[in-house]
Formats: C-alpha cells, sequence, structure tokens
C-alpha cells in the first residue's frame, strides 16, 4: 500500500437494533432500557424503579426469563415477555486447553462467529472479548486482520460474552448463599478480534454495563481495552469509558511501524504518544500498557529497547512483551527466548516493568493474535501477507 493511502473503516455497519423480532433488552443503557419500557406502556413515574428491578434480574441474577423476576406482577412479566427478549450470542464449541484456558466459538446475529477466550490465573480470570467480526485493520502479524468479513458487533453481544463465560463458569450468585469474594471472571481485556475503538459506542456502552454497581460490578480497573492507536478516539475513550488502556505499539521507528500496524500511516508514533500523555490524568487511570509483540530480526534489537525507553518517556507505562504466536502463513518469526529476556532487561532497568507474556492456550488457537472465526474460509495467501506487510 503506498504510504499516502488512506485507511478506510470498511466496516459493514449493523443497527445496534436488530431488525427483525422484539428489541433484546441486553446491550441496552439504563435509559434506553427506560425509553423502551416507556413505550410499551409502563408509567413514566414508576420506569426508573422498573428498570432497577429489571437490570437486577439479568445483570446481577444472570436470570433469562421473565417470569423468573418474582417482584414483577405477573401481568407486567407477561407483557415484557411479549415485547422483549433477553439474549446472549450462541455457545458453538467451547474447547479447552491443558492449561485450563477456554475458547469459545460464539454465534451472533447473521450466522457470524466470534471467539472469546477465558485464561485463568492463580490469583485472577481474565476474560478476552472480540468487538467485531474480523478487522478492517491489516496488521501483517495478526491473524484476525487477514480475516475479510467484518461487521461491528452490538453492544448486546459484546456484554454477552461476558455472560456466556459467566455461565459457563457457573458464576452467577445463588439467592441465600454467602457471597464469594474470589471471582472466577475477575478481569475483562478487549484484545480478541477487532479494533474496539473502531466500534465506540458499542464498547462504551457494553463496558458501562460491566461495570454497573448493580450487575456485573467490575471495576474500571479491571477492564483493559486494547487499541492499534486510533488517535482520535483515545481522549474519548479516557472521558466516558474510563478503563485501563493497552496501545499495540510493537515497533520504535514509522519505517518499521507502517509495516506492522499499517494504521501508524494515518497516525504516526508522534501523535499516538501526544494523545498517550494525557490518558492516565484524564481517566485517572495508573499507567499505560504498552503491547510489543517480538518477531524475530523485525523489531528486537537491544536498539530498538533504549529508542523505546525514549520514547515513552514521562508516560507512566508497563511494556509487556509478547511472544510472536504463529499462525498458518504468517510472515514472521517469534524472538528466541534470550533475545526476548535481553530486550525485556534493558527495559526493566530503565525503570519500567516488562513482563513477557506466556502464550495461553497455543494448543487450541487461542493465543494472542490466533483468533480467527472458522466462518471465514477466503484465507489470503502467504504471498499476498508478506506483499502487503512490505517484505
Ligand atoms: N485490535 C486491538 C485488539 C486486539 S489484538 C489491537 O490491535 O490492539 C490484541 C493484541 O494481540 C494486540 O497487541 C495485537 O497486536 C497482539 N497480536 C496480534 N497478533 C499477534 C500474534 N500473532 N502474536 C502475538 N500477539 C499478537
Ligand atoms: Fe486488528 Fe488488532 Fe489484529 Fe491489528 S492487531 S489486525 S488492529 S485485531
Amino acid at each position: 500500500m503506498p504510504a499516502s493511502a488512506p485507511i478506510t473503516q470498511d466496516v459493514m455497519t449493523f443497527p445496534r437494533k436488530l431488525p427483525d423480532g422484539p428489541p433484546n433488552l441486553v446491550g441496552m443503557t439504563r435509559d434506553a432500557m427506560r425509553e423502551a419500557l416507556i413505550a410499551v406502556g409502563t408509567p413514566e413515574k414508576q420506569a426508573k424503579m422498573r428498570v432497577g428491578q429489571i437490570w437486577q434480574w439479568i445483570y446481577h441474577w444472570g436470570v433469562r426469563d421473565f417470569a423468573q423476576m418474582t417482584n414483577l406482577a405477573k401481568d407486567y412479566r407477561t407483557m415484557l415477555a411479549e415485547q422483549f427478549v433477553i439474549e446472549v450470542p450462541e455457545v458453538m464449541t467451547r474447547q479447552v486447553s491443558d492449561d485450563g484456558t477456554r475458547k469459545y466459538l460464539v454465534r451472533i446475529a447473521g450466522g457470524h462467529e466470534v471467539e472469546v477466550v477465558y485464561i485463568p490465573e492463580t490469583d485472577r480470570g481474565t476474560l478476552c472479548i472480540s468487538s467485531q467480526v474480523g478487522c478492517t485493520l491489516t496488521c501483517s502479524f495478526c491473524h484476525t486482520g487477514t480475516q475479510k468479513l467484518v461487521r461491528n458487533l452490538t453492544a448486546g453481544e459484546i456484554i454477552g460474552q461476558v455472560m456466556i463465560a459467566r455461565d459457563d463458569l457457573g458464576e452467577w450468585p445463588v439467592p441465600g448463599a454467602p457471597k464469594d469474594e474470589t471471582r472466577l471472571l475477575s478481569n475483562i481485556v478487549l484484545m480478541g478480534m477487532g479494533e474496539p475503538l473502531y466500534n465506540f459506542e458499542n464498547v462504551r456502552d457494553a463496558m458501562k454495563i460491566a461495570m454497573d454497581p448493580h450487575g456485573i460490578q467490575l471495576s474500571r480497573r479491571r477492564i483493559t481495552l486494547s487499541t492499534s492507536g486510533v488517535v482520535p478516539e483515545i481522549a474519548r475513550t479516557a472521558q466516558e469509558i474510563g478503563c485501563q488502556l493497552a496501545i499495540s505499539f510493537h515497533a520504535t521507528t514509522d519505517e518499521v511501524r507502517d509495516k506492522l500496524v499499517p494504521i501508524n500511516k494515518r497516525w504516526d508514533i508522534a501523535e499516538l504518544l501526544d494523545a498517550l500523555r494525557s490518558y492516565p490524568k484524564v481517566s485517572n487511570s495508573e499507567r499505560i500498557t504498552f503491547e510489543y509483540v517480538m518477531l524475530d530480526g523485525v523489531n528486537d534489537t537491544d536498539e530498538d529497547a533504549r529508542r523505546l525507553i525514549k520514547l515513552i518517556d514521562g508516560i507512566p507505562a508497563k511494556i509487556n512483551l509478547i511472544p510472536f504466536n504463529e499462525w498458518p502463513g504468517a510472515p514472521y518469526k517469534r524472538s528466541s527466548n534470550n533475545r526476548i529476556r535481553t530486550f525485556a532487561d534493558i527495559i526493566y532497568k530503565a525503570g519500567y516493568a516488562s513482563p513477557i507474556r506466556t502464550p495461553r492456550g497455543e494448543d487450541i488457537m487461542a493465543a494472542c493474535g490466533q483468533l480467527k472465526s472458522a466462518t471465514e474460509r477466503a484465507r489470503k495467501s502467504r504471498a499476498q501477507i508478506a506483499q502487503e506487510a512490505g517484505l
């Protein structure tokens, strides 16, 4: 692609409310739900209270059947069941890795599929969720970027991934049972398929639902949004979501970053760093995670490590080094363990945490950048990927 080519957002945007059938309550903001209830005859004075009750059934107790909402009058429940649905995406397959990682293939409206990954650790459990089917960006090391078919997920489909995982983990509270403080699903990362900042409103609404104190109740400090660098939306993320931010940085010169993360041609390293400088203050978050995929002979020299330190000077940061996860046809190799350790050491000595991410669920293709929907069979050829990467 010539350097001047604009990066277009060629997304088949999907209406937020699905066209057929009654509206889904899952994914509506509190305001939207209030309006929807009034539209079907709920008296305005009662609407806020009804939202509170229904909200708690859906997001605190995990109830999907209006009949179980026992603090609502029977007639009202019948009316709700006629006018609305409570729907989450359908789980098509569930794979469990040797290391306990679970990968779900879920089907959303239109027959599209996305992948969701649950990663258990000793002190936490992280759910990696998707925001789009495929991705319009074509990072040359990423499997998702080779997928042609793209559509934005609705807010319901995004929060629905969290609800499905809670179903599978058996994590909805049981009435009367003592409250269990250790949560199996304690963290969310928007690091699955898609560029979350190209689907801003739906991602925001879904994360607001995840954070709501009367429902799933995850702190904004336990939610991390990863972006390849959609600069204009970074300030909005701080203001309107306030979650933790991770940046797919991956290179220390524009020349290399242009090839690895082509959105860099639109907003280069300098513009990206400018946007990042104000993020922690506005969002009141501690530090930004810089993700850095280790590609043999491409971005992994000592000089790269030193340049990286200079670039991020003044930004509260943690550098997450990701050993490259290979996929069929990938035009890169993973850096050697020694190289990764030396690189990490240089960064660590400069005063930054530099953890090396252990690949999880590799045996089920659940590791970072390996996700790709099974419905999308038209795969770009190895030659095409290499050509687009400028190799
Ligand atoms: N689109 C967003 C979020 C999804 S990707 C983004 O790019 O940030 C989540 C992380 O996995 C990103 O840092 C991405 O660069 C990284 N990644 C993609 N492909 C990878 C691969 N094959 N090996 C290791 N990490 C990869
Ligand atoms: Fe899209 Fe992120 Fe993959 Fe790039 S790394 S192609 S932005 S999912």
